[in-house]
């Protein structure tokens, strides 16, 4: 059998590091692909970076972050 090509994101298009499972797999992050679910949402395919602030959101609050006291 011959070994597959390196696997590209499809959002941007990086080369996916070999021998990594990514759980974000065929993309190289969650942004990506947030990216092309929004396509799909959005049906337009000419968005490019534009990413609903509610899906991209890390709550500060929400996280056991330390405080300074
Ligand atoms: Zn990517």
């Amino acid at each position: 059998m011959h070994k597959p090509s390196t696997h590209r994101c499809r959002t941007c298009g990086i080369p996916l590091p070999e021998g990594v499972n990514s759980p974000f797999s065929p993309f190289c992050s969650k942004r990506c692909r947030m990216v092309d679910l929004g396509r799909w949402f959005s049906g337009d395919y000419a968005i490019s970076e534009e990413i609903p602030s509610d899906v991209e959101e890390d709550d500060p609050f929400s996280e056991a972050d330390p405080r300074p006291e």
